[in-house]
């Protein structure tokens, strides 16, 4: 509440209008997105899903100051994203957002530690503070026993987890995760999704997370569903997701 008793909105993490993006290949021009409206907020899972090439990771790129759009603009962290210089884009992403891909995208000869640290180190971080809080990060996601190993001494899962705590490490208030269970097994994927819930709620972190994996709906608290550079329908769970998706475990009704 404002002092002469106005009602102010909370700043939505993240919002998105009218986003249009087409891509050339020869002579032919596709468009990817349609006019998409989106919007995500702080402390929760949105679940981007749709079938392949239906242009979720344009989408995310277009979100992220990655890929500028044709059309439309992102409001970030109440900032007006695409209106920016480029190398205020480029700042913007180093200091709010992180990112978790599919193919991991970690340093083959770093250890699970220094893949974090020097992250950290560049973003200005001290030494001592950006061990601290690599090894944070690894704890969260049970990789601390493992910090000394680098990529090729791990698990499809563990590296997945590893790519996660370096963008946990971070701290940043929007996340950004496109197919990251892809490559793992289903148990495996639940533990990933299960880490960026935590992180959405322990660090009111607005996560964006794409999928074509329908088993990862339960755990959305919101799910999103994009086909052909549109969106199609947006449903908001009443619940938290985890509770969700217990009591249809159990077989009642959500
Ligand atoms: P999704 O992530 O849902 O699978 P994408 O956003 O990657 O879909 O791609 C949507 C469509 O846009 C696909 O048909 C893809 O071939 C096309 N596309 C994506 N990026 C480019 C690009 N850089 N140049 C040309 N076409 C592209
Ligand atoms: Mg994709």
């Amino acid at each position: 509440m404002t002092p002469n008793g106005l009602h102010l909105q909370p700043v939505g993490a993240l919002r998105a209008t009218s986003l249009r993006k087409s891509f050339k290949t020869g002579r032919t021009k596709v468009e990817v997105l349609k006019g998409v409206d989106f919007d995500a907020r702080h402390g929760e899972v949105t679940m981007v899903m749709g079938p392949s090439g239906s242009g979720k990771s344009t989408l995310v790129a277009a979100l992220s100051g990655l890929l500028r759009p044709d059309e439309g603009d992102v409001v970030a962290l109440g900032e007006p994203l695409w209106s920016k210089p480029s190398g205020k884009i480029d700042k913007f992403r180093l200091d709010h957002c992180g990112f978790i891909f599919q193919g991991f995208n970690l340093f083959p000869a770093l250890t699970a530690l220094r893949q974090i640290t020097t992250v950290l180190k560049y973003q200005g971080v001290r030494n001592d503070e950006a061990r601290a809080r690599a090894e944070q990060a690894l704890d969260e996601v049970g990789m601390k026993p493992k910090m000394n190993q680098r990529p090729s001494e791990l698990s499809g899962g563990e590296k997945q987890r590893v790519a996660i705590a370096r963008a946990l490490a971070k701290q940043p208030k929007l996340l950004f995760a496109d197919e990251p269970t892809s490559a793992l097994d289903g148990e495996n994927g639940q533990i990933v999704i299960r880490l960026l819930q935590r992180a959405a709620k322990a660090h009111d972190a607005a996560v964006i997370c794409v999928t074509h994996d329908p088993r990862l709906e339960a755990y959305a608290d919101r799910v999103i569903h994009i086909e052909d550079g549109r969106i199609l329908d947006d449903r908001r769970r009443l619940a938290p997701a985890h509770e969700a998706h217990e009591r249809r475990l159990q077989g009642a009704e959500v």
